[in-house]
């Protein structure tokens, strides 16, 4: 973006790390069901409160060499991780859409998607409350479309009855989210039929609705779903080329759904067409 000087990106990148570090404390507490507020961040080894030289994102785990201060007990190095990975994407969501309500948007999601890789790989669930924030602001961007471009925006039926002409729109988010989430409820059901084992968690097919409401139910959401098969089977055969994972292991799927969806959320205007090209002449 032309009007962003590297200050401006700096500024955002800490901005961004500090909400990381917010999200690792999510990671960690939400599905544990403890309180996201209280007690304040403190060494989960020896119980000291973390200070301000602790929580400067990024720079406190690289200054304190990833331990703790008061007992020496070593952090694992993705607290830094997820912050950086944070700062990262305020950067390019603002980058890709300049300080707009719509990049607040994209990056309040990107969040959500950040949480949702973390927790479902480490307990195997998607919480609610993440697809359900996904899942509106969906709706929201749908809805700030409809208002300013109009019904264009918007999916036409229209249908000749008795020499009469009927026509209804309807909302793009409404129908992803109907037809996403159907497509994986329908894939579940499949895979339970075949496998006789549950392959597919109602979380997926959730943050598949959720994504659906993000990505209407055209070609994006197409590009999503061929993404997200992708990135699954490329990191299964690596985890198991590499002997992480054994065959019949379950490997979780929300995860590489986390990721295809943030890749689509900020480059999917250019993935997509690319993707589709494979399909057609
Ligand atoms: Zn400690």
């Amino acid at each position: 973006m032309p009007g962003l000087s590297g200050n401006v990106l700096i500024l955002l990148f800490l901005v961004g790390a500090s909400i990381g570090s917010f999200l690792n404390v999510i990671i960690y507490r939400l599905p544990r069901g403890k309180s996201l507020v209280f007690p304040p961040s403190h060494c989960l080894s020896c119980g000291a409160r973390l200070t301000f030289i602790d929580l400067i994102p990024v720079f406190s785990y690289l200054l304190l060499r990833g331990r703790c201060r008061h007992c020496g007990k070593h952090f694992s190095a993705r607290y830094m991780l997820v912050e950086a990975a944070t700062g990262l994407l305020a950067v390019a969501a603002v980058y890709l859409f300049d300080l707009t309500p719509y990049a607040a948007g994209v990056f309040i999601v990107s969040c959500a998607l950040v949480l949702i890789f973390f927790i479902d790989l480490d307990h195997m669930i998607i919480p609610n409350e993440l697809t359900v924030l996904v899942a509106v602001i969906g709706l929201a961007f749908d809805g700030y479309r409809l208002a300013v471009f109009g019904r264009q925006e918007a999916i036409i039926l229209a249908e000749q009855i008795g020499g009469q002409h009927y026509s209804a729109y309807l909302p793009r988010s409404i129908v992803g989210l109907v037809v996403a989430g159907g497509l994986f409820l329908f894939i579940a059901w499949l895979s339970q039929a075949i496998l006789k084992k549950p392959a597919m968690g109602m979380g997926d097919v959730k943050l598949a609705a959720a994504m659906g409401a993000i990505l209407g139910p055209g070609y994006l959401f197409a590009s999503y779903f061929i993404l997200a098969i992708l990135i699954g089977a490329g990191i299964s055969l690596l985890l198991i080329l590499l002997r992480l994972r054994r065959r019949r292991d379950y490997i979780p799927f929300g995860p590489m759904m986390a990721i295809a969806g943030l890749i689509m959320l900020l480059w999917g205007g250019q993935v997509a067409p690319w993707i589709l090209s494979w399909y057609g002449p």
